[in-house]
């Protein structure tokens, strides 16, 4: 070999050193991912599991044979850990116990008890095994991402495979007791093995995490913060392109009085009533309608496939359903009313504009007309 086993064993620890340092710095810039934590802990522990077994090589004796591969089980199974918290946001803890509690039990008596030979047989089974279900974590969550996903799956298969041929050189050669650590074809290909996909999956996961936080922002800047409704923006970026057509309805509603509830009961009351009246509108929605806080307290509906009496039904339905709530603020319980005006897009056509300010004559109608109504484009003038 070009290199000795030795070096190449140190630039494992070095780039895995740099690669836990980095995933550390980006858990700390986005605090609420926390599988980046995680992953960061194990990648340290294989750090030191490399630090370890370099001294193993060197002195080959027991205790150090133990810690070696007690670290190397333990920061596989975190990294396990780290793979079920990226794909479901649970807790890794029970995936880091149970793996690490089986694999402890199962590796560490024979080393400890001088069959180093079967400890690093079942070391590299069982460090395969726990890969590949990392592997598998991956694989499962592929649907968010599908092409880096896939390669960080097979990265991580393809180091669970050289950990395989590590424990079939060790078995093929069938020494149950060594006397130092393993030195094979086998270990000198895992390790290049371990530094390529290292380098890959370190690249793929942080390309991974840039665009989780990206559609984070995205979402963010597309809700408004109090409703959890869309924004106006959000409701332009859908319908405020293509021209509206003759059986597409938009229905805007005002709540009544609020300002004087705002003044009497305070601003936080007031907050309450807005989220009692949009849990109102989304309840009250079919799948494919689209509810909308277009800022105060105005919100907009838009129904599609629809005509007059069905979309006077369903405003109605808002307006009764919200009207008979009593609303339990901090300030006391209050009481509180919704006008709406809506209008139709037209056979033609019409820009979205036209049709939203088409729905705002109806629903200042229905304030002249006394509150507590909904109005229609036809009685808009
Ligand atoms: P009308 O029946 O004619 O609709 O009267 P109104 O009092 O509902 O209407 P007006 O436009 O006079 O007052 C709207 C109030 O809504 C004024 C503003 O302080 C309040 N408001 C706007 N945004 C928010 C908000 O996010 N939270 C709270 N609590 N109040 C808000
Ligand atoms: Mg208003
Ligand atoms: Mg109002």
């Amino acid at each position: 070999m070009l290199l000795d086993y030795n070096s190449l064993l140190l630039a494992v620890g070095f780039s895995a050193a740099c690669l836990s340092l980095t995933l550390f710095g980006t858990w700390l810039t986005a605090r609420s991912d926390r599988f980046l934590l995680t992953w960061a802990i194990s990648v340290l522990v294989i750090v030191a599991e490399v630090f370890v077994y370099d001294a193993y090589i060197e002195t080959p004796d027991t205790a150090l044979g133990v810690l070696t591969l007690a670290l190397l089980l333990l920061g596989f199974s975190v990294m396990l850990g780290a793979a079920h918290q990226f794909r479901t946001a649970n807790s890794p803890l029970p995936r880091i116990v149970f793996s690490a509690g089986i694999s402890f039990a199962l590796a560490l008596p024979p080393i400890a008890l001088g069959y180093d030979g079967l400890g690093f047989m079942l070391e590299n089974s069982l460090a395969a095994v726990i890969l590949f279900a990392t592997a598998y974590e991956y694989w499962k969550g592929r649907d968010e991402a599908p092409a880096p996903l896939t390669g960080v799956a097979l990265l991580y298969s393809l180091t669970a495979a050289s950990f395989v041929l590590c424990a079939a050189a060790l078995a093929w050669d069938g020494k149950l007791v060594l006397g130092h650590a393993p030195s094979n074809w086998a270990e000198d290909l895992s390790l290049v093995i371990v530094i390529a996909s290292m380098t890959g999956i370190g690249a793929l996961s942080l390309a991974l995490n840039q665009g989780r936080l990206a559609r984070h922002h995205q979402r963010e800047a597309q809700t408004d913060a109090l409703t959890g409704l869309l924004n106006r923006r959000a409701l332009f970026d859908l319908h405020g392109k293509a021209p509206v057509g003759a059986f597409v309805a938009v229905v805007v509603f005002d709540l009544d009085g609020f300002k004087a509830i705002n003044d009497q009961f305070g601003h936080a009351a007031g907050d309450e009533v807005l989220k009692v009246f949009a849990q109102e509108l989304a309840g009250n929605l079919r799948p494919n309608d689209v509810a909308a806080r277009m800022g105060g307290e105005e919100f907009a509906l838009v129904l599609k496939r629809t005509l007059p009496e069905m979309v006077e039904s369903t405003a109605e339905r808002i307006r009764t359903a919200f009207a008979a709530r009593t609303i339990d603020t901090e300030a006391g319980k209050l009481k509180c009313t919704v006008s709406a005006g809506f209008a139709f897009g037209s056979s033609e056509g019409m820009s979205f504009d036209k049709v939203l300010s088409t729905a705002d004559k109806a629903l200042y109608a229905a304030k002249r007309g006394g509150r507590n109504r909904v109005h229609d484009f036809r009685r808009a003038g």
